[in-house]
């Protein structure tokens, strides 16, 4: 009885403590799947976007987030590569993935990328993400370029691109978009353009070593760049001063800093004269990017009747105040004086781009001429036409005036190509512009 009674005892105190044990596994297990499942957070990738192509190279930077483990592998065929697998030891970490399909011995073609993350055994993320693998270069050829070109002139160049996304002319970090000159239809009736012209400008401040590249480039990135076959001719362009006095300052520099009394007018003058400029400039820049994609000009662009000119294109000009030279700008158009309040016309054909205050060139018009082509006019007291319009060679857009940083009345005339102020000089020349421009429009 007693041993039966006894071990029934230690049977008890055994079951209690192995209940205790039990219950405490179980609220454990418990414990650690709330955990799981309320305080870990899912785990996540971004950037992946970035797989649904791949070139001959290709660097992808994923972020992941909540990981645990990460393991990416692509699958073509019945092959599959191992391409990232790491347990990091925080849980956000940046992936740079240098991706060469034909190093890991993919072919052009259709692939699967399958990515794997965990964040705890019950947050767990499989993705598969389908991708094109295309790793020929589009063609390119370079059909005819303008042979000598000036800083503050303008050249083109004709090139045949075939399998590209988009064509361009790059000089360091400038870029000079491309147009479409033929379209060929292909067997599916898909029209593929094949020649692409590039109108480009040669920045005033150009360096003789510079080189001008041809780039085509493919809806997968991968590209082909040609140099341009063009010899540089480095222009120096005139220097002058131009005397400023407080009168000037007050009547020029006050109202466009929007102010009636200035105390230091030689610091007024320069944030006119530096500052305002550079916004400016950058306003022109920006307004110019909107362009038609065809050639809406036609000839020598018309140079303002009856007018003299007053200043050039690319003059370095100091001003002097009170004796001292206080700052510097260069002028990159032409200054024409004739009586004032003369009407302007419209130097070419084209749709008006920009009509309105332009900082310190006053009251201004911008024409879009097609294919990055644009004409300026600056200073005037009356516009007389809106954005959108479309004007005629001659038409009048206005009278010349005063407003902005102008001495007196005349119009700024401009020539911008891609955002750039180039020399108008060329422009009015029918000979230049054959021989430079359309003559490579059809070699
Ligand atoms: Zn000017």
């Amino acid at each position: 009885m007693e041993k039966f009674s006894s071990g029934r005892h230690g049977k008890n105190g055994f079951s209690l403590i192995g209940l205790i044990i039990v219950l405490l596994i179980v609220a454990g297990v418990i414990g650690y799947f709330s955990y799981q499942l309320f305080f870990v957070s899912k785990p996540a990738i971004k950037g992946m976007d970035a797989l649904n192509v791949l070139n001959a190279d290709k660097t992808v930077t994923l972020q992941g987030e909540n990981l645990k483990t990460i393991d990416i592998s692509i699958q073509q065929g019945g092959k599959k590569i191992n391409l990232l697998k790491d347990t990091p030891l925080s849980r956000e970490k940046t992936y740079t993935l240098q991706i060469k399909p034909k190093a890991l011995g993919l072919s052009d073609g259709p692939a699967t990328f399958i990515i794997e993350a965990e964040a705890g055994i019950l947050k767990k993320l499989k993705q598969q993400v389908n991708t094109i693998i295309d790793t020929s270069p589009p063609y390119l050829e370079v059909l005819s370029a303008t042979s000598v070109i000036e800083n503050g002139g303008a050249g083109l160049t004709l090139l045949r691109a075939e399998g590209a996304d988009s064509v361009f002319v790059k000089l360091d970090e400038r870029i000079f978009r491309g147009f479409p000159a033929i379209s060929n239809a292909d067997s599916t009736g898909k029209e593929t353009t094949i020649n692409y012209y590039v109108l480009f400008p040669v920045p005033l401040d150009m360096k003789s070593g510079s080189t001008f590249y041809a780039v085509a480039k493919d809806a997968a990135g991968n590209q082909s760049i040609r140099n341009l076959p063009v010899s540089m001719k480095i222009i120096r362009y005139r220097s002058s001063s131009i005397n400023i006095d407080d009168s000037f300052i007050d009547k020029v520099a006050a109202p466009l800093l929007n102010e009636t009394n200035i105390s230091d007018r030689e610091a007024a003058f320069k944030k006119v004269n530096e500052e305002l400029r550079t916004a400016s400039i950058k306003k022109l820049f920006d307004t110019a990017q909107k362009t038609e994609p065809r050639m809406l000009w036609d000839g020598a662009f018309l140079q303002m009747k009856n007018s003299k000119v007053m200043a050039t294109y690319g003059d370095a000009r100091a001003y002097i105040y009170k004796g001292k030279s206080i700052s510097r700008s260069i002028h990159l158009g032409y200054d024409l004086a004739s009586n004032a309040h003369s009407p302007v016309e419209a130097a070419n054909t084209g749709i008006i781009n920009f009509a309105g205050d332009l900082g310190i060139y006053g009251n201004t018009v911008v024409i879009d001429h097609g294919t990055g082509l644009m004409s300026l006019y600056g200073h005037m007291s009356t516009i007389t036409v809106t954005e959108g319009q479309s004007v005629k060679k001659g038409d009048i857009i206005g009278k010349t005036g005063a407003t902005g940083l102008a001495g007196g009345d005349h119009l700024h005339f401009g020539i911008l190509i891609e955002g750039y102020e180039v020399s108008p000089l060329y422009w009015w020349d029918q000979h230049w512009i054959k021989v430079n421009i359309l003559d490579h429009l059809r070699p």
